[in-house]
C-alpha cells in the first residue's frame, strides 16, 4: 500500500495497513468520458467505488430526490464495469453511497472530470461541485475536477493532473477537518505540468437572456440562456488563473452567512429595548 496506506489499530494491538477508499461520482452521467478517465486516474491509489447518475445531471446543484425511490444498477460496459448507476442526481449518488449503500466509509470523495468549467457563480449550480460537497457535508475530504472547456480535449492530461493532485494530498497526514477543493483544469496537453494556483471564486455577469421558441404544438417554450461572461476575473480569481494557463484550485466552504452585513440587519430587526 505504501504511502496510500493508513495505519489502523488500537493501542497495544499490532497495526494493520488499510487501503484508502475513494468514492468517485460525477454529474455528466455514468457514460461520460470524464468519469472513466477519473476512475482510471485513481487506479492504484485506493479501493475505488463509483456512484454516478444514469442521465446527464449537469446544473442540478445539490438537489436530492425525495419524491420517489432511487434504483441502483451495476454497469457492465468496458469502461464502466462495476459502476453503481443511480437514477438520480449527483448528490443522490454520494448521499446514498454514504448513508448505507456503500458498506464502508470512504476516505476521499472525488467528482468529475466535468465537461466544462465550474468557476465563479457556476459553482452554485454545478452538480460536479455538489457531488463533492455532499462528501464534504458528511465530513470527508472532497475534490471536484472540471476541464475549463467542454469537448474533452486533452482529457488524458486532465486525468494525470487529477492523479497528481490526489497523490500529493494522500502523501500528507490525514486532515483533522474535511476540505472541499474545486479544481479547474485548462484543456492542454501539458495540463499536468502547468502551474497550480490557489484561487478565489470570480463572479459572472447575469446569464444571457432566455431563448424563446415555439413548440410543434404552437406553444411558447424557453431554453435557459448560457452563463454570462466573467465580470470579476482579476488576479487571484479562478477565471484569471484558467485564462492564464494555470490550474485553478479554489478551497470552498459551505457557510453562506453574510457576516459583514449582519450588524446592519441587527440594527433593523433587533432594536434595543426602550
Ligand atoms: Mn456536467
Amino acid at each position: 500500500m505504501g504511502r496510500q496506506g493508513r495505519i489502523i489499530g488500537k493501542p497495544g494491538r499490532l497495526p494493520t495497513i488499510a487501503a484508502m477508499r475513494i468514492l468517485i461520482a460525477n454529474d455528466d452521467g455514468y457514460l461520460a468520458p470524464g468519469l472513466a478517465a477519473l476512475v482510471e486516474a485513481m487506479r492504484g491509489l485506493g479501493e475505488i467505488d463509483v456512484f454516478a447518475p444514469e442521465q446527464n445531471a449537469s446544473g442540478t446543484s445539490n438537489a436530492l430526490t425525495l419524491g420517489r425511490p432511487l434504483s441502483v444498477f451495476r454497469a457492465s460496459g468496458p469502461a464502466q464495469a462495476g459502476f453503481h448507476v443511480v437514477n438520480g442526481t449527483p448528490s443522490d449518488c454520494v448521499h446514498i453511497a454514504l448513508t448505507g449503500v456503500l458498506g464502508q466509509r470512504p476516505d476521499l470523495v472525488v467528482s468529475g472530470i466535468n465537461q466544462g468549467a465550474n468557476m465563479g457563480d457556476d459553482t452554485l449550480y454545478s452538480g460536479t461541485v455538489a457531488a463533492a460537497m455532499e462528501g464534504y457535508l458528511f465530513g470527508l475530504p472532497s475534490i471536484a475536477f472540471s476541464q475549463v472547456q467542454a469537448g474533452w480535449q486533452h482529457l488524458d492530461a486532465a486525468a494525470r493532473l487529477a492523479r497528481s493532485v490526489v497523490q500529493q494530498l494522500l502523501a500528507q497526514p490525514l486532515p483533522a477537518e474535511p476540505y472541499l477543493l474545486n479544481i479547474n483544469i485548462p484543456n492542454r496537453a501539458d495540463a499536468d505540468t502547468l502551474p497550480r494556483r490557489v484561487t478565489r471564486l470570480g463572479r459572472r455577469h447575469a446569464s444571457e437572456p432566455v431563448v424563446r421558441q415555439t413548440s410543434p404544438r404552437g406553444d411558447p417554450i424557453y431554453w435557459i440562456g448560457p452563463a454570462g461572461d466573467a465580470r470579476e476575473a482579476g488576479p487571484g480569481t479562478d477565471f484569471h488563473a484558467a485564462a492564464s494557463g494555470q490550474v485553478s484550485i479554489t478551497p470552498l466552504q459551505v457557510d453562506l452567512t453574510d457576516h459583514a452585513s449582519a450588524p446592519r440587519w441587527r440594527g433593523l430587526f433587533e432594536p434595543a429595548p426602550r
